[in-house]
């Protein structure tokens, strides 16, 4: 009042305060007034005024207030005059929470608002007030608002709005935050648009009529329909379901709407142009107020896991054919020793019924009678089984001879894998491949100790020689070789040593022959027979001599022997101009005869001629 006094030019006074009333108690008054009559200094002499009583008006705004402390958004009153100038003469605190600006900047004028919306969306917050201002329609609308802070926010708004005096409009409204609405929706947008499939919603109404309340953005790759065609037409998704399917799928359908249980169906899809494919749906159903009924449904494509599936159980049938047609003794163990699964081999070998039951144990003492091998064997899966995860699981190959009820004593290759403590046993039966093996030994060209070529070489070299010398007019000379005394070495020194001589004498030989055609092998016992092609007597001997001195040379030891200390040979030598009379064998016994006479003449010399 004071201040208001002081004033010189014509201002009004405002106050709101409480005076007491005769009883004590205080009451709110508005109290507005002038001065009316001023002094010569211009000093006020008089006031006149109005004092209103403003309880009412005070109870009012203090329940609004706490009406809206009690809201999570702002009560806000906005005005566009016609000059098209915004404000918002009235707002509850709440707004600084929301927009980081205070009700008196807001007051001053909108335009502080619309500083803070995000540039995106200043020009359809406009053109929504526009459209509101226009016909009189409630106003809604969502943006973003960025914040001195940095932070974005999203504000979504209501109000109402009504023509005041002077063509002004004033909309009464509310102001929430909705960010977290917002980030949940797009979250739940993602979440439904990128899930692998088709998420939808259908109905059934009381009169009968089905259609699709929502679907997902899987509609278009699933039915070849959008999401908007498939709601507003359940019938172009309808059409595309293989008929049968569709009515099994619709029978399904009544039951699941009469129980309220889970309806699920495979179906197959046929698209123009693609092939067929099958589609798995699963719905959930819900009773809805008024009796209709709505299934809450996922669908996939299962084409290629149902081709999967099928090709699995194939092969499964497959394996399953094999595993017990297949000529190996198969037979599954378990971690107890329990033969669980033996094929219809295993059964033929083994001699064991299909009821009848086996452990480890007697297995063990069935198939192994001897304990020593027994042990052995049992030392062999030991380690076998010890190295499986090294092989990927894999048993590795090991021969064992085992005795079998079909067929006494067998060579058996077992093999296998390890599941865990389970193992997979194969049995084959590698006997008869054992024998024909032993033959293609002997069979074989090579004379396995000596390393130079065997009796069959020999044979086959001097016959093939023999008929090749006489078509081209060639001598052929042979020399048989056999070592001094050997008997002797072998008594002296033992029979491995013998051994070890009997390879060193060979090796000496074969260095000895220089020519591709020449041929030394081991005739038998301790003598060798060496082919010269193309060679005469004189050339005969002289090699003759060459390979007694290499023998020599070898400087192996022999004290058994009377002739040089070390080991020696005598060598026959034999050679002629193969004719059609002759034959090889007559050339060897020629030879034969030569080396008796080297023998007699004293050892560790040549004869022939
Ligand atoms: P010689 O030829 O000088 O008259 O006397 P020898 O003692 O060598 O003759 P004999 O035919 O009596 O004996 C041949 C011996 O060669 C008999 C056998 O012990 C030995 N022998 C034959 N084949 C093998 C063999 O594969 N390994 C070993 N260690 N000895 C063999
Ligand atoms: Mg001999
Ligand atoms: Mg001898």
């Amino acid at each position: 009042m004071r201040e208001f006094l002081r004033q010189r030019e014509e201002v009004f006074f405002e106050n709101v305060h409480r005076m007491r009333r005769k009883d004590g108690s205080y009451q709110w008054v508005e109290v507005r007034g002038r001065v009316v009559e001023r002094d010569d200094a211009g000093r006020p002499l008089r006031v006149a005024g109005v004092q209103s009583d403003i309880s009412q008006r005070r109870e009012l705004e203090t329940r609004l207030e706490r009406l809206s402390a009690g809201v999570p958004g702002a009560l806000f009153e906005y005005r566009r005059d016609p000059n098209g100038r915004d404000s918002f003469p009235f707002c509850t605190d709440k707004i600084s929470e929301l927009l980081e600006l205070t009700p008196a900047q807001l007051r001053q004028s909108a335009g502080h608002l619309l500083k803070r919306v995000h540039p995106q969306d200043v020009a359809p917050l406009l053109r929504s007030l526009l459209v509101s201002v226009q016909n009189l329609t409630p106003w809604r609308h969502s943006y973003r608002v960025l914040l001195p802070s940095g932070e974005e926010r999203w504000i979504s708004g209501m109000s109402q709005p009504r023509r005041a005096d002077g063509g002004a409009t004033l909309w009464s409204g509310y102001l929430w935050d909705t960010t977290q609405e917002h980030a949940l929706r797009e979250r739940l947008d993602m979440l439904v648009e990128n899930v692998p499939g088709l998420l939808y919603q259908s109905r059934l109404e009381p009169d009968g009529r089905k259609h699709f309340a929502y679907a997902s953005k899987g509609a278009i790759a699933l039915y070849g329909v959008t999401p908007e065609q498939m709601c507003s037409d359940a019938q172009s998704v309808f059409a595309r379901f293989e008929r049968a399917d569709f009515d099994s799928g619709m029978q399904k359908l009544a039951a699941s709407a009469r129980d309220l249980t889970l309806w699920s169906h495979d179906y197959r899809v046929n698209l123009p142009g693609q092939p067929q494919r099958w589609v798995r749906a699963q719905a959930r159903p819900q009773r809805l107020p008024g009796g209709a009924v709505q299934w809450h449904g996922y669908a996939q494509d299962v084409t290629e896991a149902r081709a999967q599936a099928s090709r699995l159980q194939e092969a499964q049938q497959l394996l399953d054919h094999l595993m017990r047609e297949m000529p190996v003794a198969l037979c599954m163990v378990d971690q107890d020793g329990l033969f669980y699964y033996r094929n219809r081999a295993f059964e033929q070998y083994f001699g064991y019924g299909p009821e009848e039951v086996i452990t480890r144990e007697r297995w063990w003492h069935e198939v192994y009678p001897d304990e020593d091998y027994r042990a052995q064997m049992w030392r062999q899966w030991n380690d076998a089984k010890a190295n499986a995860p090294q092989h990927g699981g894999r048993i590795l190959p090991g021969d064992a001879r085992m005795w079998t009820r079909s067929s006494g004593q067998r060579i058996m290759s077992v093999s296998g894998m390890a599941f865990g403590e389970h193992y997979l046993l194969a049995f084959v039966d590698q006997t008869e491949q054992h024998a024909r093996s032993e033959m293609l030994r002997e069979m074989a060209y090579i004379d396995a100790l000596t390393g130079v070529a065997n009796r069959r070489q020999l044979d086959l070299t001097l016959k093939a020689e023999w008929g090749r010398c006489r078509r081209s007019g060639q001598p052929l000379a042979l020399l048989m070789i056999d070592i001094d005394l050997f008997k002797a070495f072998n008594d002296l020194y033992g029979h491995q040593e013998g051994d070890e001589c009997l390879a060193a004498v060979a090796g000496a030989l074969r260095a000895g022959l220089s020519r591709a055609h020449d041929l030394v092998g081991r005739y038998g016992g301790e003598e060798f027979l060496c082919v010269l092609p193309m060679c005469d007597l004189d050339g005969g001997l002289r090699k003759a001599e060459t390979l007694r001195q290499a023998v020599q040379d070898l400087a192996v030891v022999h004290e058994g022997s009377n002739v040089a200390g070390v080991v020696t040979v005598s060598v026959g030598v034999a050679a002629q101009l193969p004719d059609e009379l002759g034959d090889a064998q007559q050339l060897v016994a020629q030879a034969d005869r030569a080396l008796y006479l080297a023998k007699q003449q004293g050892r560790n010399r040549v004869a022939g001629g």
